[in-house]
């Protein structure tokens, strides 16, 4: 074998995983950026950056072969969408003109600037942005995972892209009986997707003529069904007519899945437990950020979420450190509609500070949720910072409209793939000024 070959080999495969001591695989990087997650909101920064700053100047730390478009996870649970609809490889996805590391990040020094990876390589950066995300805590539940593996116990997920199918296999082998969705007590992604996927099921039923021998319930550790009044005040329409039970401040605890049991807590008396008995359950397990920045705890808060500016998205004690997406402390509900927004600020700030100018422009709390009630209907509530809607189409978005349900099944997936993950996409602020200029 030749010298280069040789290299090649030794670099390329698995040889470095498992000698991942040796010196000639622990590799040293520098970069001007550094991207850590190549997801929606690493995918996006990444984009923009790789076409603005000299080839290879942009380092993306992502350990995924596959990249998901998880918005529509809610679709393949109620069998309009299949998995496969949702994922492509994130060599795909990637930018070209961007340096893609397959690999984790283990250990963060903002102070020093560097970052140490799972396979022992340390980078060295001149900026970062932090954008791994939030990841289901499976084990919080126990008996979760269990049941969660078991294809015939009746409890599923949609989101996970391994559970997410396996709702739909439950929906359509529900013969009636109790069908029971969670909504736990941490911060969530997409916190309308737990009663999106209720409202569908209860069609499904409907359609199948299963809903007159069945009881739905949702659990919510919240005190209402949603965040925002102007929308909350239509979904309580929604449940009406549809007739599902929701019990507030009230948090699963517990799967038994060998009796088809479920044990709940109320967060007022969390001694105060109530066990119900399901025939399908849907969970929306606990989630928390990545290990990698619960360690981290110079940049984290207590509860581990990156420690940004609300505004500005820059760190708040490392002017180079910038965070976007799930992963950040910012109080915006955590949806790709907001890392579209988030991503222009974020470039227009942080190329200031690469210009040792302070951050300009202000990130406004932007998140949009296009609530499914139904086969064919949504509810599209876009709102900013507080709980203020900021709506774009012409007419009253807290009507279920066949519009907004066609917008989230094939134009925001579209827009996700072909415009913002490529940097090309802001949000629908412009279209907005256009259609309906005298929104306030
Ligand atoms: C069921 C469901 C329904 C949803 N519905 C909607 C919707 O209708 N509308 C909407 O706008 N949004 C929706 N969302 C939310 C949206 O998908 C997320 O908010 C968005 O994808 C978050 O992007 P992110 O970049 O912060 O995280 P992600 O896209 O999750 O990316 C994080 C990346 O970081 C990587 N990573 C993790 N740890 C490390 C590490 N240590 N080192 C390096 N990389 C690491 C991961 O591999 C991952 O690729 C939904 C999500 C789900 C699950």
């Amino acid at each position: 074998m030749n010298t280069a070959r040789l290299l090649s080999f030794v670099s390329s495969s698995n040889v470095c995983r498992n000698f991942s001591s040796s010196s000639i695989c622990n590799a040293n990087y520098s970069c001007k950026l550094l991207v850590v997650g190549g997801g929606s909101g690493g995918c996006t920064v990444a984009a923009k950056f790789a076409r603005r700053l000299n080839k290879d100047s942009v380092i993306i730390l992502e350990p995924s072969n596959d990249h998901y478009y998880q918005p529509l996870f809610t679709l393949v649970g109620a069998g309009v969408k299949r998995v496969s609809d949702t994922r492509r490889s994130a060599q795909s996805v990637l930018p070209k003109a961007a340096k893609w590391l397959r690999d984790s990040a283990e250990t963060i020094n903002a102070k020093a600037n560097v970052v140490t990876t799972k396979d022992g390589h340390v980078i060295n950066y001149e900026y970062i942005v932090i954008a791994v995300g939030l990841k289901s805590d499976y084990n919080k539940i126990p008996g979760l995972t269990e049941a969660l593996n078991d294809t015939s116990s009746g409890v599923s997920t949609i989101y996970a892209p391994e559970y997410c199918e396996k709702t739909w296999s439950d929906l359509q082998t529900f013969k009636g009986g109790e069908a029971i969705f969670t909504y736990p007590e941490t911060l969530i992604k997409c916190p309308g997707a737990p009663q999106k996927i209720a409202y569908l099921a209860e069609s499904y039923f409907t359609k199948t003529n299963v809903r007159s021998k069945s009881n739905i319930t949702y659990n919510t550790c919240l005190p209402v069904i949603f965040g925002v009044k102007k929308y909350a005040d239509a979904l309580l329409k929604v449940v009406e007519r549809k007739k599902i039970n929701v019990n507030y401040k009230t948090v699963l605890k517990e799967v038994k899945p060998d009796r088809r049991e479920a044990v709940f807590y109320n967060t007022d008396d969390k001694t105060k437990e109530t066990t119900m008995q399901y025939n399908m359950l849907h969970v929306t397990p606990p989630m928390k950020t990545p290990d990698f920045l619960q360690r981290s705890s110079d940049i984290v808060d207590p509860n581990g979420y990156l420690t940004v500016n609300k505004y500005t998205l820059q760190h708040d004690k490392y002017p180079n450190v910038y965070g976007i997406g799930d992963c950040t402390n910012t109080p915006n509900s955590k949806t790709a509609a907001a890392i579209a927004k988030q991503c222009y600020v974020l470039e227009h700030n942080l190329l200031g500070t690469m210009q040792k100018d302070e951050p300009k422009l202000k990130y406004d709390g932007y998140g949009a949720c296009p609530l499914l009630t139904a086969y064919g209907k949504c509810i599209l509530a876009e709102f900013i910072y507080d709980g203020i809607p900021h709506e774009t189409l012409p007419f009253d978005q807290a009507r279920e409209s066949a519009l907004a349900y066609y917008m989230k099944k094939d134009l925001f997936p579209f827009l996700y793939w072909n415009l913002m993950l490529k940097g090309r996409y802001h949000g629908p602020e412009f279209v907005r000024k256009i259609i309906n200029p005298l929104a306030k």
